[in-house]
């Protein structure tokens, strides 16, 4: 069913727990983590505990839970300290723009100068 966690799915197992993660941050709806590879001094990951594979079915098939992620990404960027200095929420969507994990997540970027246009 749309939304089920998925048994072949990287970010499912680390909701369930069967994947390790530093997790930072969880709501009802939402699980957060450092991300293994940061390309920040902040570089944490917030998905949604529902599955779907991007950002953009997550908002068309369940609102609240793409208004929770970002909610989260927020409070995160709060909890971080990065907030005051400016921090950036990417949504890699689709191969061609970078996503490698097809389970929709936000990254959280902070604690350095970001450049614009990103690459
Ligand atoms: O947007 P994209 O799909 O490329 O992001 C996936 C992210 O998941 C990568 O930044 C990668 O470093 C991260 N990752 C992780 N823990 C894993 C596997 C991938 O933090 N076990």
């Amino acid at each position: 069913m749309a939304g089920e966690p998925q048994a072949d799915c990287l970010f499912c197992k680390i909701v369930k727990g069967e994947v390790p993660a530093t997790v930072v941050h969880e709501t009802e709806t939402t699980y957060a983590f450092r991300d293994i590879n940061p390309q920040a001094p902040t570089h944490v990951l917030v998905i949604p505990k529902v599955h779907y594979p991007d950002a953009a079915t997550l908002a068309a098939a369940d609102p609240q839970a793409a208004a929770d992620m970002l909610t989260a990404a927020g409070e995160i960027a709060a909890q971080e300290k990065i907030d005051g200095t400016g921090f950036r929420i990417v949504l890699n969507t689709g191969a061609g723009a970078g996503q490698t994990v097809f389970h929709a997540h936000a990254h959280v970027l902070g604690g350095r100068g970001l450049q614009w246009p990103p690459g």
